[in-house]
């Protein structure tokens, strides 16, 4: 089969299209035939290593497609059925074994596609919005990189939850789909200082928690922008990773609590996935979650998306498309 390997870490042209074997499912697990591949953030870390691994290996953490083949004691999925999943590495390929627990029955009516740049980015905006910092009506919150793959769905989110959510994007166009996306107020934080627009917004009140998955040029600036007991969700490092933290910065700054989650953690078991994967599917369904698909490229053609994807030039979700 045609896949993509990573024999060592570096920029995307580390990332080379050739033939591999067709793995085979032990027990326990699946084999998919992939449809649709999505591209996150998380393969740009896998590709240079800040997330160690061990090369070669393919990366990718999200697909949907068709199971192939079950291997021994997979009793609740048959060949033919339509799978989604994320969180398992090695989905930048025409096939890939995952583990049965962690593939989600795809609806009539949910192209590959669309499943395929739900799930991951999807369930991470899910956690967020309801478990982590757990949004309240009336509450006010800041999303950074809002137009990004998660921004937008974790927006839509936090609009559903009741909340007031401010956003943080780097250009215009960005900000016009962020506010597509329901964002009441959006911050251009590459023209604007973000502190002082969020204080000036809030009446110096501050927000109720910030979703950060920008990290290093962010940081610092988000802590302040939060009220006594705010929450701040670090879930990411686009701009590179946060240097260590001193915990006493967290009292003199109000009291605050710091998170560092990962979508690992918030899928704990199948009833958690399901949950989260059945509420996704049902708003996508009812009109109420949009996805914005902004490019496919084919699966060869994947340093292409990791250097669009890095470059801050994309929006909404990147899919690798085999075949
Ligand atoms: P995005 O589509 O959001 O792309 C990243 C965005 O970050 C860019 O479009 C850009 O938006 C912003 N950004 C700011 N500074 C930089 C920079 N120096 N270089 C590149 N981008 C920059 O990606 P994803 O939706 O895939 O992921 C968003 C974040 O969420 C990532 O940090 C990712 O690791 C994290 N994540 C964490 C998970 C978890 O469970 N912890 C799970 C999934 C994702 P702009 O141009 O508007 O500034």
């Amino acid at each position: 089969m045609k896949a993509i390997q990573v024999s060592a870490y570096g920029g995307p042209e580390v990332l080379a299209y050739g033939d591999v074997a067709v793995p085979q499912p032990k027990a326990g697990e699946a084999l998919v035939r992939i449809g649709a591949i999505g591209v996150n953030f998380i393969d740009v870390y896998h590709r240079t290593g800040r997330y160690p691994g061990n090369p070669p290996f393919t990366p990718g953490m999200e697909a949907a497609g068709v199971a192939e083949a079950v291997g021994p004691d997979v009793t609740d999925l048959k060949p033919g059925d339509r799978v989604a999943y994320a969180m398992t590495l090695g989905s930048y390929g025409e096939y890939a074994v995952v583990p049965a627990a962690k593939l989600v029955p795809v609806p009539d009516g949910v192209s590959d596609q669309q499943a395929a740049a739900l799930m991951l980015q999807g369930m991470t905006a899910h956690y967020l919005a309801r478990s982590t910092y757990p949004i309240q009506p009336g509450d006010t919150v800041l999303v950074h990189a809002g137009a990004g793959g998660v921004g937008l769905l974790l927006t839509q989110i936090a609009k559903h939850a009741g909340g007031r959510v401010i956003t943080t994007v780097s250009t215009e166009e960005k900000a016009a789909l962020s506010r597509e996306a329901g964002a009441d107020h959006v911050i251009l934080y590459t023209e604007t200082d973000f502190e002082a627009e969020v204080k000036r917004i809030t009446e110096g009140k501050g927000v109720h928690a910030v979703y950060d998955g920008v990290g290093k040029t962010t940081f610092d600036k988000s802590l302040n922008c939060l009220r006594p007991r705010g929450c701040m969700a670090l879930f990411g490092a686009s701009s590179g990773p946060v240097p260590p933290l001193d915990p006493l910065v967290l009292s003199g700054k109000g009291s605050l609590f710091l998170t560092r989650p990962t979508l690992a953690h918030y899928a704990l078991d199948r009833q958690e996935l399901l949950w989260r994967a059945s509420d996704l599917f049902g708003w996508l369904a009812g009109g109420s979650l949009k996805l914005r698909i902004e490019h496919t490229y084919p699966l060869a053609d994947a340093a292409r998306a990791h250097r669009d994807l890095e470059g801050r030039a994309t929006t909404g979700k990147l899919l690798l498309l085999p075949g």
